[in-house]
């Protein structure tokens, strides 16, 4: 049965996301909830890559506006 190693690769992702978003993320402080969809969260600060991408790309948008920074 492969489901264990389904199992442990997913928690590894999501630790390995966790790694990442605090890693690249470090000035935001985990609110509970994901930085882009708003969906609860236990301490990550978003709950998946995707939504960490897309995050991301609305930051650089905004910087390239001038209006990022804060
Ligand atoms: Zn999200």
């Amino acid at each position: 049965m492969d489901t264990l190693d389904y199992v442990e690769e997913q928690q590894s992702f999501l630790h390995q996301l966790r790694i990442d978003s605090a890693r690249k993320h470090k000035r935001l402080p985990a609110t509970g909830s994901c930085y882009y969809c708003r969906e609860p969260l236990d301490k990550a600060l978003f709950c998946d890559a995707d939504c960490r991408d897309d995050y991301e790309k609305t930051q650089k948008a905004q910087q390239r506006n001038g209006r990022g920074g804060v």
